[in-house]
């Protein structure tokens, strides 16, 4: 199964994509989290990404595609792909059925997370991830069970990421409305779309979600 998680910044994507990397073994492959990683590391990709990433603008998409490319051509063929945070562009989606196909992949599903925009800004703000494993939490939405503790590691430390704020994330809303929502009518004409009420609970979206990989 090679599957897209779709919808914007807040939506529930790496929420759900590690939901399904723990319940079927599939791989998350987030753009956004490599390209953090490549500005951690301060390496070539990392150091032209950090300004457009804090702007909240899209970065290059030769830059997004190759880290597909790199990361997908690594997976064993038999497991199952999760693209979160890509395809956001129209050549992005092409980029990736050619990446697709390359690795003699297709793309089964295209699964839209329809949210509320109302609520997106609460939801990012609220937004935090353990500094040791990248566990995702909310400030009251989902909150470690043991306050200050890392359900899944342990770990006591936390961080924010810089574009989680206000001005950021109504570029970031912008940006997917302009050029990442036109996308879906071609996976539309496709009939490869299934749409799932992500304003719902993270376990009914999660169930949602699992019912229609099932189908
Ligand atoms: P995305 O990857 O689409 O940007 P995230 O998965 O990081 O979104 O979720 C954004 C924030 O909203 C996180 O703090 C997460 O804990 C929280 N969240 C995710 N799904 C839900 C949900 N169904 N209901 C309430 N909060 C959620
Ligand atoms: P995300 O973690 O998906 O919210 O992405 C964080 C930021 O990384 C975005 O606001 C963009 O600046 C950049 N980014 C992540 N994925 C892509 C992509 N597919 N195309 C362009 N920019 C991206």
């Amino acid at each position: 199964m090679n599957i897209i998680l779709l919808g914007p910044p807040g939506a529930g994507k790496g929420t759900q994509s590690a939901g399904l990397v723990e319940r079927h073994g599939m791989k998350q492959l987030s753009t956004g989290d490599m390209l953090r990683a490549a500005v951690k590391a301060q390496t070539p990709v990392g150091l032209e990404a950090k300004a457009v990433m804090d702007r909240g603008e899209l970065v290059s998409d030769e830059i997004v595609s190759s880290l597909i490319d790199e990361n997908l051509a690594a997976m064993e063929a038999g497991q199952g792909a999760i693209f979160d945070g890509y395809p956001r562009t129209a050549a992005q989606a092409a980029d990736l059925d050619r990446i697709l196909e390359k690795n003699g992949r297709s793309l089964d599903r295209v699964i839209e997370l329809e949210v509320d925009v109302d609520a997106l800004v609460e939801r990012i703000t609220g937004r935090f991830s353990c500094a040791n494993c990248g566990a995702l939490y909310h400030d009251t939405a989902n909150p470690p069970s043991k306050e200050g503790v890392c359900d899944n590691c342990g770990s006591t430390e936390f961080k924010r990421r810089p574009d989680d704020n206000e001005e950021t994330v109504r570029t970031r809303m912008a940006e997917y409305r302009a050029k990442t929502a036109p996308i879906l009518p071609g996976y539309e004409e496709r009939g490869i779309v299934s749409r799932v009420n992500g304003m719902d609970g993270i376990d009914e979206v999660a169930g949602a979600i699992d019912a229609i990989l099932a189908k």
